[in-house]
């Protein structure tokens, strides 16, 4: 199995081979597919099994054919529980984007540190990588609008709960349109993630490694 057997074009495989990527691992075959035809998606998938690239090269691979959108309008929002992994995704996005058809804006956003730059910063982003707090924060100072996202990422969800952010993404839900796709990242599936999974998502399809 290939990269370019999964659906992906070029520009956004160019970058792979510099990463050390040789082939596919198992769960970026079965997500990345499924991630391209647009469905909504439901991991179960632990840290180190290649779940990052799942999502940012099929992200990758849409926004680079559609219109350039400069405003506050998020198109693309990853959600993650720590700073660490805001990051870390962050860097991923970068490594892929270089090739590409056109310039694609992402950043990452948490808390810890000052609001202000990452407020002057949000316009003509197009992915976000946020956590749930400082998001909130961002939205309430009119830094961005969450409204028009057409593809929601949560991260590590079963991290969420444990750092007690359910207030804060239920919140987060409710400023989100209805239509939209979603992408879902867990490392275990109880009670909370299920309610979550019903809440954000339509008929997803469950991967599970
Ligand atoms: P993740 O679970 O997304 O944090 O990825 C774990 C590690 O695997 C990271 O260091 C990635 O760079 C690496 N990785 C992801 N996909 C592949 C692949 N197809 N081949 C080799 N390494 C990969």
């Amino acid at each position: 199995m290939s990269f370019e057997s999964l659906g992906l074009s070029s520009n956004v495989i160019h970058s792979v081979k510099k990463l050390g990527y040789l082939k596919p691992f198992p769960i970026q075959e079965q997500a990345i597919p499924v991630i391209l035809e647009g469905k909504d998606l439901v991991g179960i998938a632990q840290t180190g099994s290649g779940k990052t690239a799942c999502f940012v090269m099929p992200i990758l691979e849409k926004l680079q054919n559609a219109e350039v959108k400069k405003d506050r309008n998020v198109q693309v929002l990853i959600l993650v529980p720590t700073r660490e992994l805001a990051i870390q995704i962050d860097e991923v996005f970068r490594a892929f984007t270089e090739n590409l058809k056109r310039e694609i804006r992402t950043m990452a956003v948490y808390g810890g540190v000052s609001i202000n730059p990452q407020m002057k910063g949000m316009f003509g982003v197009e992915v976000l990588i946020a956590t749930p707090g400082r998001l909130l924060d961002l939205i309430d100072h009119n830094a961005l609008s969450i409204s028009g996202i057409q593809h929601l990422v949560i991260d590590e969800a079963d991290k969420m709960f444990q750092l007690g952010f359910g207030d804060e993404m239920n919140k987060l839900f409710g400023m989100m349109p209805v239509m939209k796709q979603t992408t879902l990242f867990s490392a275990t599936l109880d009670d909370k993630i299920s309610e979550m999974k019903k809440r954000v998502s339509m008929n997803p399809v469950l991967i599970e490694i």
